[in-house]
């Protein structure tokens, strides 16, 4: 199913310890680690450790995991930022999803710009 590790999928192998992360917060059923290529000064990626796609397929198989990213993405802002910050999800190629287990990006630590397209 959705929920299932996929050999191939990157952010499995960094829940997994497999690939290393610079780890900034952890729950029982989430981690919150730096991305590789920051966008602003705090740049945090949040996972859920299960397997699931995209934003709307996890809001669908498991609102409750959904609910604990948005925790885990606000303790990262108040712990790495000032708490003032912009919580990300590209959901499909066309909205600029690359890595196909969802994230969401915490953006923080500066003023930050709309450009969207
Ligand atoms: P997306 O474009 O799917 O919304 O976001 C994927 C994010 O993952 C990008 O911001 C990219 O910089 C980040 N990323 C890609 N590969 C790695 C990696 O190996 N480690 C970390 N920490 N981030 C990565
Ligand atoms: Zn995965």
């Amino acid at each position: 199913t959705s929920a299932e590790p996929t050999t191939d999928c990157l952010f499995c192998k960094i829940v997994a310890g497999d690939v290393p992360a610079d780890v900034v917060a952890t729950s029982d059923r989430v981690i919150a680690f730096r991305d590789i290529a920051p966008q602003a000064p705090v740049h945090v990626l949040v996972v859920p450790k299960e397997h699931h796609g995209d934003v709307s397929v996890l809001a669908a198989a498991d609102p409750a995991l959904l609910a604990e990213v948005v925790e885990i993405a606000d303790r990262v802002a108040h712990d790495l930022a000032d708490g003032q910050y912009r919580f990300i999800f590209n959901s499909g190629p066309r909205a600029g999803q690359s890595v196909f287990h969802v994230h969401g990006h915490v953006l923080a630590g500066a003023r930050l710009g709309w450009t969207p397209a």
